[in-house]
């Protein structure tokens, strides 16, 4: 016979909050939790399972099972009904549990009695910390009600154990966020760096998950709620015309009046949970969502939902982002993601950084990138784990973050920082030497750059000038569109700083990746192929123009040497060096001084281009090879896809092959060529590179000294022939034999 009993979760929260009162140990607590929740629930069992590393649970308290089995029986994730339960974070409620999908029997715990079985599971903000189980005798389904009383039940047993509530003896009971954890992420920036965590958001804390006077609570819901909506509004009526930003707004703004979120939190207090904890419970429920859906568009509108219920948070429990704590001398910046402006803001002051989103190809990327400050993505939910203050130390070369480590970790991590220190040391020796073969070939090593941090690295590396310098980089963190004026202004300093190097400008390489947030975004199918860099420059010249005056301007009668990037064909280059004469033409009437001298190049980062006519090579004054983009059209592999990015190897005999074939036609044609991709920066590639004919290479400073070090080491004919040899052998890739050379010689 089936029947429902009626629970009062309103009279279980009261009760639970009467044990918080209480001054008493964690596992007390937990033993008069379990028994007032069997009593309310009228069944002969509750449990409370707490994970006691990241796929093992342990019982820890309950009422009506053997108290023997306490701290003994464990379960791995998804073993048995409760593993199922902390596995798949969704309830289990059966009444017939020995029959039920994954029923693993323990006779140590005397469960063989129990029919009825509810395990719910109890997590916070998408993070699962463990089980709370119900189980009676009675063959029952226990109602939507009940499961609702028990769910949120565990969402105050959540918030009470981020507390610190329910902390004993054992590594289940253990205080949280004191233990050591690894982050496994994706690596974006290279390096290692030691430091102490700065949450570029702290977390809102709730202390009062459970409700004092609902009808208090329901009134501050709904005027937080109202300061919400009026926010919303307000930065509607001031976005711009970024698309991507419109349709956040607009969803922060359905989800603010959706009568759906605000029914559920209403419900959520009438039960007798805070206003926070409502928004809170529901943040979770919309966090395991986001976790489950597949599709890119629900899953940035679940993420909105889940930022709409920070800020209401924040104007609840008034907690902002200052909180007055002091960031550390040596920060390592911990966000869910950031913005490029963001983080200039911070500039060199980080050490590293751990992000829970971003991606390899985005503008936080791209900046610390520029700003060589070790970058680590994809560490899933370290928001949420970390602590200000946290001692943390970041792998960027392994894409690793290890939080609160041991002490034999943090004996290895400073090893490999005191090995990599010495190696800076070597390279600091021969800063000022040259790039200069064992066969006497002189390679020029350059940089490439693109904000006003980088330049400090032109005297430090040892570059020979800037080779590339990305000029989206200054659109692309600013909120607005640059003025003709600021950016002659900034040129100049950046020719300044190179004294008498030389720097290559590169011309406006937008599209793709690079959306200008104030420009309105082409909806492609496929951007990278689409309307980008001098496509957009040539189609809409007045950005271009206005480009082209500021850097004649901010060269003030010196040399200018400016690129074109992604030219595909002949035609592109020729419109591009017309509009230059153009702007040439424009300032001498205006009166302008003109510069001493110019040199326009071309970037060649398409095939087509490596098939040009000889008179497209006798036109341009230089070649530089965008390596990143020409091999994504080389092999077809999307550069930001990490899963074929790695796929094609650039020591494939197809591309250098390919790559070769451009060093002769430049050769024969008396075209000065470099490479600027990222490859020009790895030693490996670096020496393949210069082997096959490449004289000059531009790449990320810190990549300067290493380069230099194996080139100097190096005879250049000796590697070609390993090169070939491997080649005419049919390898694929000759990096094997490559790399048995080098181990080899050193
Ligand atoms: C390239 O494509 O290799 C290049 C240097 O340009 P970017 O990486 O800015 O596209
Ligand atoms: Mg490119």
């Amino acid at each position: 016979m089936t029947k429902t009993f009626k629970t009062d979760s309103r009279q279980m929260l009261g009760r639970l909050r009467d044990v918080m009162a209480e001054d008493a140990a964690g596992q007390t607590r937990l033993d008069q939790i379990t028994r007032l929740i069997a009593e309310e629930m009228r069944t002969e069992v509750c449990s409370i399972y707490l994970f006691r590393d990241e796929d093992t649970l342990e019982l820890c308290a309950t009422e009506g099972l053997n108290p023997q089995a306490v701290h003994e029986t464990r379960l791995k994730l998804g073993e048995g009904l409760v593993g199922r339960v902390a596995r798949t974070g969704q309830v289990v409620n059966t009444d017939d549990a020995p029959s039920a999908k994954g029923f693993r029997f323990m006779p140590e715990t005397g469960e063989e009695a129990y029919s009825s079985f509810m395990g719910v599971p109890i997590q916070r903000l998408g993070e699962k910390l463990g089980v709370l189980v119900v189980q009676s005798k009675q063959s029952r389904l226990f109602s939507e009600e009940e499961v609702y009383a028990v769910e949120v039940v565990a969402m105050v047993l959540a918030e009470m154990a981020e507390l610190g509530v329910f902390v004993g003896e054992g590594a289940a009971m253990s205080a949280r966020h004191q233990q050591a954890k690894l982050f496994r992420g994706t690596t974006v920036q290279e390096g290692t760096a030691q430091g102490h965590v700065w949450l570029h958001e702290p977390r809102v804390v709730v202390t009062n998950p459970i409700a004092e006077d609902p009808a208090r609570e329901l009134e501050r819901l709904h005027e937080a709620v109202e300061t919400l909506r009026v926010g919303v509004d307000r930065m509607l009526s001031t976005a711009g015309g970024d698309k991507d930003q419109l349709d956040v707004l607009e969803a922060y703004r359905m989800f603010a009046n959706s009568k759906g979120w605000m029914r559920r939190m209403e419900e959520d207090i009438n039960s007798g949970l805070s206003a926070e904890a409502a928004v809170e419970k529901e943040q979770s429920a919309a966090r395991a969502r986001m976790n489950q859906v597949s599709d890119a568009y629900l899953r940035d509108r679940l993420h909105d939902l889940d930022d709409l219920s920070n800020r209401l948070l924040r104007i609840l429990t008034g907690q902002g982002t200052e909180t007055g704590a002091e960031m550390p001398p040596d920060p390592i910046l911990i966000a869910r993601n950031i913005g490029p402006a963001e983080l200039l803001d911070y500039g060199r002051s980080l050490r590293g950084i751990v992000l829970e989103e971003g991606s390899v190809g985005s503008h936080a990327a791209i900046v610390a990138r520029a700003l060589a400050i070790p970058l680590v993505i994809h560490a899933a939910r370290i928001s949420n784990e970390a602590l200000n203050g946290d001692y943390i130390l970041v792998d960027g070369d392994q894409g690793l973050a290890h939080l609160r480590p041991d002490d034999a970790v943090v004996a290895a991590f400073r090893d490999k920082i005191a090995m990599q220190a010495q190696a800076q040391e070597r390279y600091a020796s021969i800063r000022d030497k040259p790039a200069e073969t064992l066969c006497g070939q002189r390679i020029k090593l350059k940089m490439n750059a693109g904000l006003m941090a980088d330049l400090p690295s032109l005297e430090s590396s040892g570059a020979e000038g800037v080779g590339l310098f990305r000029t989206e980089l200054q659109f692309l963190i600013r909120s607005h569109m640059p003025k003709r004026a600021e950016l002659s202004e900034l040129y100049s300093r950046v020719m300044d700083a190179a004294k008498d190097q030389r720097v290559v400008f590169r011309t406006l390489d937008i599209g793709s990746d690079k959306v200008l947030p104030y420009m309105q975004a082409t909806d492609e199918p496929n951007p990278a192929m689409g309307w980008r860099a001098i496509r957009v420059g040539l189609d809409k010249p007045g950005v271009m123009r206005m480009q082209l005056q500021a850097l004649i301007r901010g060269a003030k009668g010196r040399h200018l040497s400016i690129m074109f990037p992604f030219v595909a064909q002949r035609s592109e280059f020729t419109a591009a060096r017309a509009e230059m004469d153009k702007a040439l033409e424009r300032e001498r009437i205006l009166g302008h001084p003109l510069p001493a001298s110019i040199e326009l190049g071309a970037m060649l980062e398409t095939p087509s281009l490596a098939f040009a006519p000889d008179d497209f090579y006798s036109e341009v004054d230089f070649i530089s090879v965008g390596g990143n983009d020409l091999k994504q059209f080389f092999f077809a592999a999307d550069r930001e896809n990490e899963r074929v990015r790695k796929r094609y190897d650039t020591l494939n005999v197809s591309f250098l092959n390919f790559l070769e074939g451009i060093v002769y036609r430049c050769a024969t044609t008396g075209t000065p060529l470099s490479f600027c991709g990222e490859d020009a920066g790895r030693p490996v590639e670096a020496a393949c590179l210069a082997a096959i004919g490449f004289r000059t290479l531009s790449m990320r400073p810190a990549s300067i000294g290493p380069v230099k070090s194996l080139l100097r080491r190096l005879d250049l004919g000796e590697l070609r022939s390993v090169i070939h040899t491997e080649r005419d052998r049919g390898t694929q890739s000759v990096r094997s034999a490559v790399m048995e050379y080098l181990r080899g010689r050193f």
